[in-house]
């Protein structure tokens, strides 16, 4: 695999970080993810400008390469053969010598690699997954998209050791959002999820879906949601970059409906996968 560091395209083994990197030592670091279809990047410039915000809320530089960031990804995509999957991209505040104060004149690091894997066709897809409940412990500003994944990471082992796919997170009695996605159910036609603040990722896929679920002329309720309703919803999904919409289709032992993916999910899936594809790049 070809990956792209700090300027140049390498082979991954060639690819070299320093251990003062502050993405290594303190989880300094901001990430994106962004799915490919067709060769094609899905929702680029949503991204891109999440990115922004993300390093403008942590006072980080733009790395040497900001400004070429579409070409970079379509040249790794190119490179590497990428028909189906994603490009995975970090930013770090770079390397310095250890101190909880931000260096001054640390150079930013910038990661690039790319994931092929298959993304429509499924057995999650098509059959729906399962998902447990986890107290939301993490930090307060989940608004920005930072690399510190030890916690999501350690929902997913709960998740798999309960024998389920994923967790949503449940905070003051409301679920926040998946461990990596963000969470919905279906109350008769009306399509719940939590409102935008710092509470959770605003997530690209998210705010697509939205918008092509009002034109769409469906219901969409943005407001908490116990877990006690997930339960007993008539439909649940999540929405991410690599997922689109998966369907829910067991919340905490619950089977949810008739343990098959809804109507109104599987209609939702659907519209995003084309609406986006369309509009890939
Ligand atoms: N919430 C969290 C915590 C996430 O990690 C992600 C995906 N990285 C999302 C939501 C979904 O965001 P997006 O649709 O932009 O992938």
């Amino acid at each position: 695999r070809i990956v792209y560091l700090n300027g140049d395209y390498l082979p991954e083994e060639e690819a070299k970080v320093s251990v003062f990197d502050r993405g290594f030592l303190m989880a300094d670091g901001v990430y994106e993810v962004t799915s490919v279809l067709d060769g094609k990047l899905l929702e680029f410039e949503g991204h891109l400008k999440r990115l922004e915000r993300s390093l403008s809320e942590l006072d980080m530089d733009k790395p040497e390469g900001f400004d070429d960031l579409l070409e970079i990804h379509r040249e790794l995509v190119k490179r590497n053969d990428v028909e189906q999957g994603g490009v995975y991209l970090q930013i770090t505040r770079g390397a310095a010598d250890r101190d909880f104060v931000y260096p001054k004149d640390a150079k930013p690091t910038l990661v690039l690699f790319t994931q092929s894997k298959p993304l429509l066709d499924t057995p999650a897809a098509a059959n729906g997954i399962s998902v447990i409940f986890a107290d939301d412990i993490r930090w307060g500003r989940r608004d920005i998209k930072t690399v510190q994944l030890l916690y999501p990471s350690m929902c997913k082992m709960m998740a798999k050791a309960a024998g389920a796919d994923d967790a949503w997170l449940v905070e003051d009695g409301f679920v926040t959002e998946g461990s990596s996605n963000n969470a919905y159910i279906v109350k008769g036609n009306k399509i719940i999820t939590r409102g935008l603040s710092n509470d959770i990722l605003h997530g690209i896929t998210r705010a697509s879906l939205l918008k092509y679920a009002s034109e769409a002329q469906m219901e969409i309720e943005e407001r908490n949601f116990t877990p006690d309703e997930a339960r007993d919803a008539d439909e649940a999904f999540i929405s991410s970059a690599s997922t689109f919409v998966m369907p829910v289709v067991k919340v905490d032992g619950s089977v949810i409906g008739d343990g098959t993916p809804g109507a109104v999910s599987k209609r939702l899936r659907e519209i995003y996968v084309d609406e986006s594809r369309k509009r890939a790049i």
